[in-house]
């Protein structure tokens, strides 16, 4: 274990905010692009089973995506006002879920049928390919409300990946001049939902990634997402300083995030490395501080507001 301190300060590097490009919509190709990720980080890996079931559910995931008819966006007057309000767009609480998803479930569902999986999992796609419309709505609006206790652990991460199809593709399909910054900051200015970690490009700026519609905003960096604190924020890697990801915690709140660093590695995906890095949270779970991120894949830490 190795316990960093402050690398730049905030602003350091950043250019003005005014020149920052504040949202990345996902690319339409972001989950064959996780599925070869997992494929990579599953080779000698101690999860490496399981890094390999998730790149088959990130193969499904493309498929049920290009299946998925174009999106009925939000009118142009809905949009203005969401914006004057501070309001995401496309918001995970509140949005009107087309049965759609349902649709990109089924897809995800009969594919993973085919694949060779353990006895339990494969009970799991049966009974949750045979359960009524009304049930996967309950579900949906559980993790999307962040009611994780409430959900069958076993089927959450075919739901997350469901819905996380259904709002790659309504995202995708918006402007990303027509979005503005929300506060907190911490959340996606797209839908509300947390991050599952920071992405630090090659060009040094931070971007927090969406857990739900997968879109990248802009954070400036050494700013806790949480509590936007600038001060005891930490860096910690498993291994050292060559670590592409890291994870920077925050003394005011108690809360950390993930980092990936893209001039380390230029194939991380913040689904696929969050996943590959349990290890990490333990080390920080044992440290005292709850996960600001969220993965829909699997059970996320429940970190402060
Ligand atoms: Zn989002
Ligand atoms: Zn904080």
């Amino acid at each position: 274990m190795t316990t960093g301190s402050l690398v730049l300060e905030p602003g350091q590097f950043e250019p003005p905010a005014g020149q920052i490009t504040f949202l990345y919509l996902p690319a339409q190709d972001l989950f064959v692009r996780r599925a070869a990720r997992l494929r990579q980080l599953a080779n000698g890996h101690a999860l490496g089973g399981y890094l390999q079931f998730l790149a088959s559910l990130a193969d499904t995931q493309q498929t049920a995506l290009q299946r998925l008819p174009a999106p009925v966006l939000p009118a142009p007057d809905e949009q203005r006002l969401c914006r004057q309000h501070g309001m995401p767009l496309l918001s995970a609480t509140t949005w009107p879920r087309e049965p759609v998803w349902h649709e990109a479930l089924s897809a995800i569902l009969r594919q993973m049928s085919q694949i060779d999986l353990p006895v339990a999992a494969q009970e799991t796609i049966r009974s949750l390919a045979r359960q009524t419309p009304a049930y996967l709505e309950r579900q949906a609006g559980l993790m999307l409300m962040e009611e994780w206790e409430e959900l069958q652990p076993n089927e959450a991460p075919f739901i997350g990946a469901a819905l996380q199809v259904y709002w790659l593709r309504l995202a995708s399909a918006l402007d990303a001049q027509t979005v503005g910054r929300l506060e907190p900051s911490g959340r996606c200015p797209v839908c509300g939902s947390r991050p599952v970690a920071g992405m630090v490009r090659g060009d040094g700026l931070r971007y927090l990634s969406c857990s739900l519609c997968s879109c990248q905003w802009h954070l400036v960096r050494v700013t806790c997402s949480s509590c936007r604190s600038t001060q005891g924020i930490n860096l910690h890697t498993l291994h050292g300083a060559d670590d592409p990801v890291r994870a920077e915690s925050c003394d005011a709140c108690n809360s950390y995030l993930k980092l990936l660093y893209l001039e380390k590695e230029g194939l991380l995906d913040p689904i696929a490395d969050d996943l590959a890095t349990l290890a990490l949270d333990m080390l920080l779970e044992h440290e005292g501080f709850l996960n600001a991120g969220s993965n829909l894949l699997f059970h996320p830490g429940r970190g402060p507001e």
